[in-house]
């Protein structure tokens, strides 16, 4: 095709969207407002009856923040900081809804949102440089520019056992918690999985229903979250912190408040590392596992020490000995898997109505029209609850059928693991922009300061080529060859490499996840170090990448 013909057909197939953002969660909430502000075409699509994203969907009792709220809120607003007050430090999921839902309106983006749009597929068509949607119920919608702000835990995933569907109770995935208000009250419920899911609602429903059964695979290392109210006085002087709060989270590693202990642990007497670990353990949130000696991460010995010390902290809290043991990891240390933060979590334990199943000793064989047999007996419940985790980060990606020039399927390329462009930009996918993907900044850190800064980057880059006439843009072979491998050496350092958890890409639920392949899903190198990378690669004309 000539270069006049070529102008004239991509004319003629002007794509009724500039920007579809698919998602409308915090990432899409925020590159809404920004694509807004710029005066473009843009839209959000989302497969949801409304925006929300995780806090949407996420509905089960216990379920929080484990960030600071103060730091987890958009910072792009003076005016939206000094408004909302934060009641919690660890704010709960039904007031973060509440939040996501008052920024929307206050900057009037609902306009801009489509709900009930599930994308079935999204194929990009070279003869005229544009992206073709197809969502469920057959809709069809054209753009130049495919955003997705997908999240990275919301492909939801169920175990394979025997029997599920045959359960005449009441059974979910924990991220579709029912909306409408699930009675626990007399109720014999069971949680299979104990992750940072399973922990929190183990902790809020303990004391609610009749009986509670928690079926463990793996125990994981958890930390008090010690959470508090957040009083006019406090938020008041919150507000005035706030320059200084987003500040300290753009300068450390994991977009936190919480900064690494600069000491070596080697450096310290063991009752100095026992004086930090006491101090950190009755601190609120994260800094147990971000401000702790930085070899934690990366050397066996300090980590072994300090996983024995968490060990210990457990055996005090619960009460009987054999469950205090099955509560501990042997497989794994401390803070190679995300750590889940707890409230009253080893606490119910100690109650006469909750009982651990191990499920090592005795597994599940399946699941029956009252409950659920194990290899020893049978349970009888009236609520089975599966706390059973996702197809984290490239599963959502997944269930699209996403292909780019060629036809070419972005699941086949990314059957061993994602390979991407700063987590951003795939090569032979043009004008698809993954933003908070696989390999980004954001998936390692305090999600929304990972998310803000990918889409002030996003829209240095759509700027650069509004202002260039530019049309298309997609990341070298090779600028993405190099990413994937810096971010896969990353890993080579990091103990969390042999650990069963997402951030390698493990799931026992999804063929081809299963342990001993490592994914390289996360960019370790930490908030600072992502941002100057990407904020160089903008200030040298967006290096790695082809425009046309
Ligand atoms: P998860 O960490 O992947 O935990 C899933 C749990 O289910 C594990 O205990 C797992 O056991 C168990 N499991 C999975 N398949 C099973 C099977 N077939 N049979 C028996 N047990 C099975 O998932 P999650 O707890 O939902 O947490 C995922 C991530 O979401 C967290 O790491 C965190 O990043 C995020 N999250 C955040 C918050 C927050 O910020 N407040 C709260 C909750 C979750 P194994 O360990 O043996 O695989």
């Amino acid at each position: 095709m000539g270069q006049q013909q070529a102008v004239k057909a991509q004319a003629a197939a002007a794509p009724e969207y500039e920007v579809v953002i698919v998602g409308a969660g915090v990432a899409g909430i925020y590159q809404l407002y920004r694509l807004v502000q710029a005066g473009a075409n843009a839209t959000v699509l989302e497969a949801a009856p409304d925006l929300g994203g995780t806090w949407f969907w996420n509905r089960y009792p216990g379920c929080r923040f484990d960030s600071e709220s103060y730091t987890y809120g958009f910072s792009f607003s003076k005016e939206l900081l000094n408004e909302w007050h934060w009641k919690e430090r660890f704010s709960s999921q039904p007031e973060n809804l509440r939040y996501l839902n008052y920024v929307a309106d206050k900057f009037d983006l609902r306009k801009h949102m489509q709900f009930n749009c599930k994308i079935e597929s999204a194929h990009y068509d070279e003869s005229v440089n544009l992206w073709r949607l197809h969502l469920a119920g057959g809709r069809q919608v054209t753009t130049r520019f495919l955003i997705t702000c997908l999240g990275l835990l919301s492909a939801p995933t169920m175990p394979r056992i025997p029997g599920m569907e045959s359960f005449k109770g009441k059974s979910f995935h924990t991220y579709y918690w029912p909306q409408e208000k699930v009675e626990l009250a007399g109720k014999k419920v069971a949680v299979i999985g104990t992750g940072a899911t399973g922990v929190q609602v183990i902790g809020a429903i303990a004391d609610q229903v009749a009986e509670l059964t928690v079926f463990q695979r793996r125990p994981n290392w958890c930390a008090p979250l010690n959470n508090s109210a957040i009083s006019e006085a406090e938020m008041a002087q919150i507000r005035a912190r706030y320059d200084e709060i987003f500040a300290t989270c753009a300068r450390t590693p994991g977009g936190f408040e919480h900064e690494p202990d600069r000491r070596g642990f080697y450096e310290v007497s063991a009752e100095e590392r026992r004086k930090l670990w006491d101090k950190l353990y009755a601190e609120p949130g994260f800094g147990i596992w971000l401000s702790n000696f930085r070899e934690i991460f990366t050397d066996e010995v300090p980590n072994a020490e300090f996983s024995a010390y968490i060990a210990d902290r457990i055996r005090q809290r619960v009460k009987d000995p054999a469950v205090a043991e099955k509560l501990i990891p042997k497989d794994h240390g401390f803070g190679v898997q995300r750590v889940p933060l707890e409230t009253r979590y080893y606490e119910a334990y100690n109650r006469d109505n909750v009982k651990l199943v191990d499920i090592q000793e005795t597994p599940i064989e399946r699941i029956t029209p009252t409950g659920i047999r194990t290899s020893k007996q049978d349970y009888e419940f009236d609520i089975i609850v599966y706390a059973t985790g996702f197809d984290a980060i490239t599963g959502s990606f997944d269930r699209i059928d996403i292909r780019g020039v060629g036809g070419q399927k972005l699941r086949d390329k990314w059957a061993d693991g994602p390979i991407t462009y700063l987590g951003m930009e795939i090569s032979g996918f043009p004008n698809l922009i993954t933003v908070a993907g696989p390999q980004s900044g954001s998936a390692s850190t305090n999600f929304p300061r990972g998310i803000e800064s990918g889409v002030d980057w996003v829209m240095k880059l759509l700027q650069h080529m509004w202002k260039n006439g530019y049309t298309r843009v997609e990341a070298t072979p090779e600028a993405e060859e190099r990413w994937t491998q810096h971010v896969a050496k990353m890993y080579s350092t990091m103990l969390m490499r042999k650990a069963k958890g997402w951030f390698t890409g493990y799931n026992s639920n999804v063929e081809g996840h299963e342990y001993g392949r490592v994914r390289y899903f996360v960019y370790n190198g930490g908030a600072p170090k992502f941002v100057s990378r990407i904020t160089e690669v903008a200030e040298q004309g967006f290096k790695g990448m082809e425009f046309a």
